[in-house]
């Protein structure tokens, strides 16, 4: 079930073609993390197989001026999410009533709009740190543009997505500037990169792999895992755990965030944190609608309780996303999928998004740090009470 109208597909792919052939616009353009382990499938490939260094290499064929990566702001969207999450356990732990926990991971818009429908009075438990998708759009339209000297309003930001909510969330009016100049000008799914491929009689299996561009395209292995279920939480814990408790993670693996049940809650013991709590932190994960439903309705009802909650509308995670290529029912593509993100997240030397330099330059040269003034202004946005549906 799609909440958000956004089964129509809305095909941008022509225009992506025209904009791609103007000489008067820079087009750059950002990848999701579950694109690349399931791409390959249209072309032969195992489910699971990570084609990254070719999909860069096709993305840079069909013209592309620069070749980014939603990993990167993945990382971004951790250092936002992790230090909301850590500055409203505090402000809790120190009486603060008007504080809410459990704190909300809000990365999927179709999760988002479904919330602001018929949960409108906890409008204040998500996070009001931007998705991957938006909080890299404001930095490349506010932040690099400016830099390279780009005029934003011949930059085109296109990203690919495993989604089609994520059409509608670049739409959304909040994410654009004043003068309507959205940030993200438009999604393009999985299957129509696929499709793009194709039509430009790309031999994509012969494709030499290419590396992404930076600044805006390195990222660590927390990003990467954004993509399946339980991954933007076990993200938000690395970080938030080395910055609460100021020491090093043994192991970045928390496993007990890992699985695809439907429901799970999980506990985390964070040294310090524990005793303030009374107990370890509880972090409640769901995917698919109804499952989020079930987890909501038992905090809402105080039968559940939790610090943080992760939520995705589809079944996996955006592994199992409705732009993907289709699996026919088959379940055990998605676990390949994931499978693929948790050993691209291995196999990378830095594993925390706290670590990634081009981040940590961001913040040097433009942001301050989490959450200051300009990082809410560029990178936090708000929700709003919507008709039941
Ligand atoms: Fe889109 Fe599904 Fe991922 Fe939500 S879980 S962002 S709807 S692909």
């Amino acid at each position: 079930v799609c909440p958000v109208g956004a089964l129509h597909e809305a095909d941008h792919t022509w225009r992506l073609v025209k904009d791609l052939a103007n000489p008067a616009k820079k087009v750059v353009v950002q990848v999701a993390p579950a694109v690349r382990v399931a791409l390959g499938e249209e072309f032969g490939f195992e489910p699971g197989t990570n084609v990254e260094g070719k999909m860069i290499a096709a993305l840079r064929k069909l013209g592309f001026d620069m070749v980014f990566d939603t990993n990167w702001s993945a990382d971004l969207t951790i250092m936002e999410e992790a230090s909301e999450l850590i500055d409203r356990v505090t402000k809790k732990l120190a009486g603060d009533e008007d504080v809410k926990l459990p704190i909300l991971t809000s990365c999927c818009p179709a999760w988002v709009k479904f919330f602001e429908h018929n949960y409108p009075d906890m409008l204040d438990v998500p996070s009001t740190a931007k998705s991957p998708q938006q909080m890299f759009g404001a930095i490349a339209k506010n932040v690099w543009a400016k830099e390279e000297g780009i005029d934003k309003k011949d930059l085109i930001v296109v990203s690919i997505m495993p989604c089609l909510a994520k059409k509608y969330e670049a739409s959304r009016e909040e994410f654009a500037d004043k003068d309507g100049n959205p940030d993200v000008d438009y999604s393009i799914s999985t299957r129509e990169l696929a499709k793009l491929i194709k039509q430009a009689n790309i031999n994509f299996n012969g494709l030499d792999e290419e590396e992404v561009d930076n600044p805006l395209g390195s990222y660590t292995g927390a990003g990467v895992i954004f993509g399946r279920t339980g991954g933007v939480i076990e993200a938000a814990t690395r970080t938030a755990y080395e910055w609460i408790t100021g020491d090093t993670l043994e192991s970045v693996d928390f496993t007990v965030l890992r699985g695809m049940e439907s429901v799970r809650v999980a506990e985390v013991s964070i040294p310090g944190l524990d005793e303030k709590l009374g107990s370890k932190f509880r972090i409640g994960i769901a995917h698919g609608l109804g499952s989020a439903r079930e987890l909501l309705d038992k905090i809402r009802s105080g039968e559940e309780t939790v610090h943080a909650i992760e939520i995705m509308a589809c079944k996996g995670g955006c592994v199992g996303g409705g732009g993907q290529p289709y699996h026919h029912g088959d379940f055990g593509v998605i676990v390949k999928r994931a499978a693929g993100l948790t050993s691209i997240d291995e196999g990378k030397e830095l594993r925390k998004s706290h670590e990634n330099p081009y981040i940590k330059e961001l913040y040097e040269k433009h942001l301050g740090k989490p959450m200051s003034h300009k990082a809410h202004d560029i990178l936090h946005t708000e929700y709003f009470p919507k008709h039941k549906m």
